[in-house]
């Protein structure tokens, strides 16, 4: 049920974002999950399905892509990911690391259809 309330908890994250947008314009929401955030990609995409139409996002689609667990060296300055149980770096075996990412839930983008004109593209072509 964790996924659940991440879902919730996402949608309205992005409806804050759209501010003034119409939800429906809403094309597809890519989002980035740390592989130590504990959520199953799958069911949080279930529950997106299900609770986006629900809220007014009747057209998106959920892009979920999973970010590695990184960790830094802090003498070498290595960025890491570690192995399953090994958390020294790889480099110069120092234990003296620092856990960099890897628990995040971010939104990376949200694309809207431009149901308006498409001045930008106009501009850009001249
Ligand atoms: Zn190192």
């Amino acid at each position: 049920m964790h996924e659940y309330y991440v879902a919730k908890h996402t949608i309205y994250q992005i409806k804050k974002e759209l501010g003034e947008i119409d939800p429906n314009l809403v094309k597809s929401v890519g989002l980035k999950i740390g592989k130590m955030s504990g959520i199953i990609p799958d069911a949080l995409n279930m529950y997106l399905n299900l609770i986006a139409p629900e809220e007014g996002l009747t057209n998106a689609t959920f892009d979920i892509v999973l970010a590695p667990v990184l960790f830094q060296c802090n003498d070498c300055k290595n960025v890491f990911e570690p192995s399953r149980e090994l958390f020294w770096c790889p480099k110069c075996k120092s234990s003296n690391v620092t856990f960099i990412s890897g628990n995040e839930l971010e939104i990376q983008y949200i694309d809207v259809e431009n149901s308006t004109n498409n001045n930008k593209e106009v501009e850009r072509t001249t």
